[in-house]
């Protein structure tokens, strides 16, 4: 590995020297990887270089004012407390700007995380040869300690799946449950799920607990077959409480891994040990998956993971804004909770994001900042609005039926919201207001003028109500 280029520079020279110091480096930014997440982690920590160590002190380095202060307060102390614990003769770590000729970051980003399969990857280097005890220190440490039930929202789409899990980490191996077969698109809360069993597990303590993806699963075996100890393999697998294997597609295709993978588990469920999986879809979906494999799989408790509501969608958005100490306005979070629908995953970047930069400047967060901000994201989700879509969203927001767009209720609390649905669908959409009008229950074009001129008058005259609409506006706007 290399660290840089810069001859003249002694002290840095002398870190080159020493190979464990980059290696501590490397698993330090693993370890940051896994805590922060990976959106703030690219956006801040891979900028950092190895500078000089002095005595108990290193020093890192970073390319602006602006990035130093940032990881300074924000990962300050965590930087000081990763590099004792990997070299206890440092006490300090000095973050300072870069100078022209400093070394630059060590693409570390990838190396700590080799994707699996990679030959180079150390910890894989001979798995089948670790003592068994090891195999499960590997999956307590491969534990995400974020990922716990106490920080996963439950809501209707995920409820089901999570009192399976929790019943799962409460008794394992009970009749019915075994396998626990969890499925659901990508960023759903699959992973945490499966982690936070295996937390809870850890914790309870007397459990040997193996949780890996399919991919390291493979891994592991073709590295095993390849080191002539197959066996071993097997041996220290079979002697887990649970196994879990998580994003079972990636097997499809994959035969001998596969193969290998059933005995595995008909070894395991029939010694009563437990197996949770997870995958993409259900198991009768994978349809690249062995009959038998199949079979099994669906035999247990399979528990579909829904996607999210606009419900769930603030409830988390709320759970991890008031985790982070910093005060985001319900008007925000009803903002991402429309305008990123996709997966937890992106709404979790996108609020991540928002603090960090609220952090940053120590400015309060608003509306006109978050779309700032945020432009990029927000822009990947825009799609020109439809009439439907306006009618859904104002009937969600004012809390009324999706119908009574369309009805012929005069009341205020029906009447209103669906006027603002008729000034926004002329505001937003290029219909005419005969067209609209005949979304709205076949009604005349003269009523959705009338309409959209009362929303006007309204909007001028009351400020909270023209916020609300103008809300409402920028969720749907494209
Ligand atoms: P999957 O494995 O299904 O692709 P993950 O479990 O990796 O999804 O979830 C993606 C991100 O979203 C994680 O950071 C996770 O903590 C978060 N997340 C997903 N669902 C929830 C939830 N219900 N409550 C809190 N966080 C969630
Ligand atoms: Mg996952």
């Amino acid at each position: 590995m290399t660290i840089g280029v810069d001859d003249d520079e002694s002290a840095f020279s002398r870190l080159e020297d020493n190979k464990g110091l980059a290696e501590s480096w490397l698993r330090i930014c693993g370890r940051l990887k896994g805590e922060v997440g990976e959106v703030e982690y690219r956006t801040w920590l891979t900028q950092i270089a190895l500078g000089p160590i002095d005595g108990d002190e290193i020093t890192l380095l970073l390319p602006t004012r602006f990035l130093r202060d940032w990881v300074r307060s924000q990962y300050g102390d965590r930087l000081n407390e990763l590099w004792h614990n990997e070299v206890p003769a440092l006490r300090r770590v000095e973050l300072q700007v870069a100078r022209p000729g400093d070394p630059a970051p060590l693409q570390l980003a990838e190396a700590a995380t080799p994707p699996a399969g990679s030959p180079s990857a150390p910890e894989e280097q001979n798995p089948a040869t670790k003592p068994v005890a090891e195999v499960r220190s590997d999956l307590v440490t491969a534990l995400d300690s974020r990922f716990t039930f106490d920080t996963f929202v439950v809501g209707k789409p995920n409820e089901f799946a999570y009192a399976c899990a929790r019943r799962v980490a409460e008794k394992p191996s009970s009749v019915g449950f075994n396998p626990l077969f969890l499925y659901g698109g990508v960023g759903l809360g699959k992973t945490h799920l499966m982690h936070a069993i295996g937390a809870e597990l850890v914790r309870s303590g007397n459990v040997s607990v193996a949780y890996m993806s399919a991919e390291k699963f493979m891994y592991r075996f073709i590295a095993a077959i390849r080191s002539q100890s197959t066996i071993e393999f097997k041996e220290q697998l079979r002697s887990v409480d649970v196994l879990m294997i998580d994003d079972l597609q990636f097997l499809i295709g994959k035969d001998n891994t596969q193969e290998e993978f059933f005995h595995t588990f008909n070894a395991l469920v029939d010694a009563g040990r437990q197996i949770v999986v997870s995958a993409d879809k259900s198991p009768s979906d994978l349809s690249g998956l062995e009959d038998r494999l199949r079979t099994r799989l669906g035999c247990g408790m399979v528990a579909d993971i829904h996607a999210t509501t606009f419900e769930l969608r603030i409830s988390i958005l709320e759970a991890k804004a008031a985790a982070s100490g910093v005060v985001v306005p319900a008007k925000v979070l009803e903002f991402l909770a429309h305008k990123i629908t996709s997966n937890v995953r992106e709404l979790e970047g996108a609020l991540n994001r928002l603090i960090a930069h609220a952090n940053l400047f120590g400015r309060p967060v608003t509306l006109e900042a978050t779309q700032d901000v945020l432009h990029d994201i927000l822009k990947a989700h825009d799609r020109r609005v439809t009439i439907e879509e306006i009618q859904k969203k104002v009937a969600e927001h004012w809390n009324i039926r999706l119908t009574d767009m369309s009805s012929a209720r005069r009341a205020r609390n029906v009447a209103r919201p669906r006027q603002v649905a008729m000034y926004l669908a002329k505001q937003l959409t290029s219909r005419s207001l005969p067209e609209i009008g005949r979304k709205f229950g076949n009604r005349d074009h003269t009523t959705v003028m009338h309409a959209v001129n009362r929303v006007t008058e309204l909007m001028e005259r009351d400020a909270a109500f023209a916020e609300d609409v103008e809300l409402m506006r920028r969720m749907l706007e494209s």
